[in-house]
């Protein structure tokens, strides 16, 4: 088989780190040096990244990765692509990689997490009447896909999680709970939490959907829609064997996996919406946005004053018609 132009690597590494910040410094010098773009983060907890490069660049860095004591234990989940799905390179120093909790210790989950699932195993498990299955992600994740039946807790931030099940508790007692994360690394955390917390029956991903999605076996079955990810692709397929669209545009409801950012910078929103509605809403998520004066749409096409107005008119007119 032709070697892929270029790769995209997801990998992170709960282990101990001493001095993040020069580590970071170091690593990111590295990282240049052999042409890599991406986002990495480094806390004394371990690392988080998601890297893009050549297929010589990504051989290179996984094989130096490895040959680091520190980093030996790593597993590359590795996605072909066609370019770099980054602009830059960035490493940054954190308190912690993922953060559950704000001001108190955070789990370490090389103490406490829960029960890691194949994905045969989670596969299995998902088509048991007696487990629940709620998504770790934020809401805008669990938007463009998730698992058949999962639940999706309504946070932006994975730090608003505990909030979340403490609230819906009941929803959640004496059931054998199976949460899932992108590629773990909340999952490790947001398990041992859970257990923690004295639920006694919490099982995790292992890998993540990505993993899961490229398992021969399961071929990523009982997923739904797209899998959001963190860097210019924004969201990549995960079931192999049929696709659900269960992506809603944001003005109309209609199915739809296209990803924008509301074109109010002070909003920035990320929603679902295909590229005439964008057209037609001046990629404004709610009117005050569409007339923000720095709308980035509007910039952007240079439209006149008069187009603008005009456009509102039209979506005055429209709005008794239909849509919000
Ligand atoms: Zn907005």
């Amino acid at each position: 088989m032709e070697k892929p132009a270029y790769r995209v690597l997801l990998y992170y590494l709960y282990t101990d780190i001493e001095d993040p910040e020069e580590r970071a410094q170091q690593h990111l010098e590295y990282c240049k040096s052999i042409g890599l773009k991406g986002r990495i983060l480094i806390a004394s907890e371990g690392i988080n990244g998601t890297v893009s490069g050549t297929y010589e660049q990504t051989r290179q860095y996984m094989e130096d990765m490895k040959a680091d004591p520190v980093f030996q234990d790593i597993t590359f989940k590795i996605d072909e692509a066609e370019g770099h799905t980054f602009k830059k390179m960035h490493v940054r120093p954190r308190p912690e990689l993922v953060t559950l909790r704000l001001n108190d210790e955070d789990v370490d989950p090389r103490e406490t997490t829960g029960n890691y699932l194949s994905p045969k195993e989670w596969y299995e498990k998902l088509q048991d009447p007696d487990t629940i299955v709620l998504d770790a992600r934020n809401k805008y994740e669990y938007d463009i896909g998730h698992f058949d039946g999962a639940i999706r807790p309504d946070i932006d931030y994975f730090r608003e999680l505990p909030e979340w099940v403490e609230k819906n508790r009941e929803m959640l007692e004496d059931k054998e709970i199976l949460t899932y994360c992108t590629g773990g690394i909340r999952c490790e955390k947001f398990s041992g939490w859970l257990v923690e917390k004295g639920f006694d029956k919490v099982n995790h991903l292992e890998g993540g959907i990505v993993t899961y999605g490229k398992d021969p076996e399961v071929r990523g079955k009982l997923w739904n829609g797209q899998c959001y990810v963190f860097d210019e692709r924004l969201s990549v397929p995960v079931n192999q064997e049929e696709h659900v669209i269960v992506g809603r545009d944001h003005f109309t409801g209609e199915p739809c996996e296209r990803y924008i950012n509301c074109a109010n910078p002070d909003c920035n929103k990320q929603i679902l919406t295909s590229e005439e509605n964008e057209q037609f809403y001046l990629g404004g998520c709610t009117h005050e946005c569409r007339v923000h004066p720095r709308n980035r749409y509007i910039e952007m096409n240079k439209l006149t004053n008069e187009e603008v107005e005009n456009q509102l008119k039209k979506i005055e007119a429209n709005r008794s018609v239909a849509h919000k």
